[in-house]
């Protein structure tokens, strides 16, 4: 999902913004303001209760505002994204939204600021009140909004220019302008958004093969925790020491290990687009480990792609590949071994991503050229929901 949030002072242009922005981004517009304003003309409970602090141009409580935002995103459950305006307004509110976008496996991309000197917002509210008949557009009550924005809503600024997501753009001059300034920060984050596909399927599927195709084609960083171990046997680290029987054996190595090396990985990849991750996780609990240690670097999985293979099929592939240059030990017994873990574990480690809407399947059937060709097909799909 691509959510902004749209700050600034009462009067900054916010509202004229917000229109091109849904339009261009395709996005659900939640604008407390007008949801309040809705409220009040309909009559409703909730809005007999803000409507005097509403016309005395203090803010809503938190309890009223986290109702209406909750409402709006239930109402909305299939948005590409959200754009708020006029929310959060305070911080309680910041981590409300914080709290509510986890809630729903996403974050914000970016809260972009109008700055509009003081003298010009209150003219340009004066204006606004001759035609819009809004209660709140009247100097005494402009001066007590103006107030309320500096003493509870700036600090929010704070809360979000320590997270980096937080952009300063000069809101004075022509509509068309303001909004290139807004459309060029917004297409900056979206350059850097993190996308990570964990390529899955069974031991002989094509994996490895086709997740470095894919890396090199999307220009991701691949992962594969298995390369990542045998380098450490290699070493003859410590790591590698303890990883060595298990990798052996056809199992599982200790989870506590795989999570250091993925975490060293990621993070000498700073400027990187993303990551392919093969052969993790394997088990429901790498799953959640993955979620966990992608959610701490601000991204998230943003899709798994499962590539289906018969087990006869995984078979002759494991058979043909003991005969490369670059053979890896081939017992039969282990390789069985190995099938059964997969097929014991699989099921689990799919459904955590089917709940969350980002498992899809490809079929492995074919040559190299024709699986990547599907492959293809799917990261481009994500490609484009993403950005
Ligand atoms: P706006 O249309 O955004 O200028 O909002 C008009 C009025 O609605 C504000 O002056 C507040 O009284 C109330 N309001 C809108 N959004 C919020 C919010 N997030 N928190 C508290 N009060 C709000």
């Amino acid at each position: 999902m691509l959510n902004i949030a749209l700050f600034g002072p009462p009067g900054a242009g916010k509202g004229t913004q917000s229109k091109l922005l849904i339009e261009k981004y395709n996005l659900t517009y939640i604008a407390t303001g007008d949801i309040l304003r809705q409220e009040i003309l309909q009559g409703t409970p909730l809005g007999m209760e803000a409507k005097d602090i509403i016309d005395q141009g203090g803010l809503v409580s938190d309890e009223i505002i986290v109702q209406i935002i909750e409402n709006r995103i239930q109402m909305n459950p299939d948005a590409n994204g959200i754009l708020f305006d006029g929310f959060p307004r305070t911080v309680v509110q910041a981590y409300i939204l914080e709290g509510l976008l986890l809630k729903m496996n996403t974050s914000l991309l970016c809260m972009l600021s109008l700055e509009v000197p003081r003298e010009t917002l209150i003219t340009r509210m004066v204006e606004r009140g001759k035609v819009s008949g809004r209660s709140d557009d009247k100097a005494e009550v402009i001066e007590i909004r103006l107030h309320e924005y500096e003493e509870k809503t700036i600090p929010v600024a704070e809360f979000y220019s320590h997270k980096k997501k937080f952009y300063p753009i000069n809101g004075v001059g022509r509509i068309e302008d303001v909004f290139k300034r807004l459309s060029k920060v917004v297409v900056k984050n979206l350059e850097n958004v993190w996308l990570n596909i964990v390529l899955f399927g069974p031991p002989g599927a094509g994996k490895g093969t086709q997740a470095k195709k894919l890396a090199e084609k999307y220009n991701l960083i691949y992962i594969s925790t298995g390369e990542l171990l045998r380098r450490e046997i290699e070493c003859g680290t410590d790591m590698g020491m303890i990883a060595k029987k298990y990798m052996e054996a056809g199992d599982i190595v200790p989870d506590e290990i795989a999570i250091r090396l993925i975490e060293t990985k990621i993070k000498m990849h700073p400027n990187a687009k993303g990551f392919i991750f093969k052969g993790y996780p394997s088990t429901i609990v790498q799953a959640y480990i993955l979620d966990g240690l992608l959610r701490r670097m601000d991204t998230t999985v943003t899709s798994m792609i499962e590539i289906s293979s018969t087990t006869l099929q995984s078979m002759k592939r494991l058979s043909a590949r003991a005969k490369t240059d670059k053979a890896r030990v081939y017992d039969p017994e282990i390789i069985i071994h190995r099938l059964e873990v997969y097929e014991k574990k699989a099921t689990l480690v799919a459904d955590y991503f089917q709940k969350q809407n980002k498992f899809c399947t490809v079929s492995g059937d074919g040559n190299t050229d024709e699986v990547f060709e599907r492959l293809s097909v799917q990261v481009e799909r994500i490609f484009k929901n993403v950005r």
